[in-house]
C-alpha cells in the first residue's frame, strides 16, 4: 500500500443535468467505501468539470459543491469538447492530489472497477487503463465502427491501448508529465500512453447511459477518429508517396508498351506520348507531394514540442547533491 493515497475523481460534464443526480449519488457512496477500506484518504475528492453546459448542469454541481464536502467544481468559460474539458480538470487539480480517475459523467463505465484500480496504483502502477471487456451493449454500427478504428490506429503505428476510452486511472506525477505535451490537439488515449511509467489495465461492463443521450453524435465521432489519426501519425503522408512511387513506376511499365504498340503500328499517332505523360506526371506530382507532405509532417510533430524522454529514476547517493 502507498502512502499518497488522495483521490481525485475528475468528471466532464456537459447538459448532463439529467444524469448528475444519479452520477453524484453513486459516486459519493463509492468514495465512502473506498475510504472505509482505506483504499484512498478521507480527502479525497469527486471534482465535477462544466463545460461550458446550456441547462442547468452548472447550478447542479455548484450545489453539490456546497451541500457536500467531498464534491467539488470546475466550469470552464465555455464548450471545449470533451477532451479539453477532461485535461482542464486534470491540470487543476494535479497540484492537490496524489492520483486522478477520470471518468463520463453518464456512469457508463463502471464505478466498481475503481476498487480495483486503486489496488493496482498501490501495487505500484502510474497509469490503470479501464478496458471494455465486451462491446455487446453497443449497437452494431457502433461496435464495428469502434473497432475498425482501433484496427486502423493500430495498422497506422499509434500505440494505444484496444478498447479502452478515457476510464484511466493516472497518478499525480503521470499528469504532471503529461502537462509537457504541448500540443492543441489532445487525444488523450494516444498521449498517455506516450508518456510511460508502469502501467496495468483492468477490465469492466459498458453499461448503457441510464438518463440524457450521447453528446457523441456521428459527425463528432468521426472528427475525433480523424484527429486521433493525424495527431499522432503522419503514415497518411507516406502512403502518398508510396502512391506516387507505384504510379511513377507503372508509367515506365505504359512506356514500354506504348513503344512496343507503337512500333507494331496498331495506335493512333500521338497516342503513346500521350500515355506516357499522363502516367508519369500523375506519378511525379503524387510524389513530389509527398516529399513536400514529409516535411510538413516534421514540422507538424515540431511543433507539438512534445518530451523527448522522460526520466522514471535516477539513482545516486545523497552525497551527489552537496557537491
Ligand atoms: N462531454 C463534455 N463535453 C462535450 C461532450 C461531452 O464534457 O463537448 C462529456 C459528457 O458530459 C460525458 C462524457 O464527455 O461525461 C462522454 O460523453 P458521452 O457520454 O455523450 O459520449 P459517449 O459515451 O456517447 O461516447
Ligand atoms: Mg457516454
Amino acid at each position: 500500500m502507498r502512502d499518497n493515497k488522495k483521490l481525485y475523481l475528475v468528471i466532464p460534464c456537459y447538459n448532463e443535468e439529467e444524469m448528475l443526480g444519479i452520477t453524484n449519488e453513486k459516486l459519493l457512496e463509492k468514495m465512502k467505501s473506498l475510504i472505509e477500506q482505506k483504499l484512498i484518504s478521507n480527502d479525497s475528492r469527486i471534482v465535477y468539470v462544466n463545460d461550458g453546459s446550456k441547462d442547468k448542469t452548472w447550478e447542479i454541481i455548484s450545489g453539490f459543491a456546497k451541500e457536500y464536502e467531498l464534491v467539488q467544481g470546475i466550469s470552464l468559460s465555455r464548450n471545449k469538447g470533451h477532451q479539453n474539458a477532461l485535461l482542464a480538470g486534470l491540470y487543476t487539480v494535479s497540484d492537490y492530489c496524489d492520483i486522478t480517475i477520470s471518468m463520463d459523467a453518464d456512469l457508463q463505465d463502471d464505478i466498481n472497477a475503481i476498487d480495483e484500480m486503486v489496488k493496482k496504483y498501490h501495487e505500484g502502477n502510474e497509469v490503470v487503463y479501464g478496458v471494455r471487456s465486451s462491446r455487446k451493449k453497443d449497437t452494431f454500427f457502433k461496435r464495428t465502427t469502434a473497432q475498425g478504428f482501433y484496427k486502423i490506429m493500430k495498422m497506422l503505428g499509434v500505440d494505444i491501448v484496444y478498447n479502452h476510452a478515457d476510464f484511466r486511472l493516472m497518478s499525480k506525477r503521470v499528469v504532471k508529465e503529461l502537462m509537457n505535451f504541448r500540443e492543441y490537439n489532445v487525444f488523450l488515449r494516444g498521449m498517455v500512453p506516450l508518456v510511460g511509467f508502469k502501467n496495468d489495465i483492468v477490465y469492466y461492463e459498458r453499461n448503457e447511459r441510464i438518463a440524457g443521450e450521447s453528446k457523441y453524435p456521428l459527425k463528432k465521432m468521426l472528427s475525433f477518429a480523424l484527429d486521433g489519426i493525424t495527431s499522432f501519425s503522419v503514415k497518411p503522408i507516406r502512403m502518398v508517396m508510396a502512391l506516387g512511387v507505384i504510379i511513377f513506376t507503372l508509367s515506365i511499365a505504359m512506356l514500354i508498351y506504348s513503344l512496343i504498340s507503337h512500333f507494331l503500328g496498331n495506335t493512333v499517332l500521338g497516342w503513346s506520348s500521350l500515355i506516357v505523360s499522363i502516367w508519369a506526371i500523375g506519378g511525379l506530382e503524387l510524389l513530389a507531394i509527398g516529399i513536400v507532405g514529409e516535411y510538413i509532417g516534421k514540422m507538424y510533430m515540431e511543433t507539438k514540442a512534445r518530451p523527448k524522454f522522460i526520466v522514471e529514476t535516477y539513482l545516486k547517493d545523497d552525497e551527489d547533491d552537496n557537491n
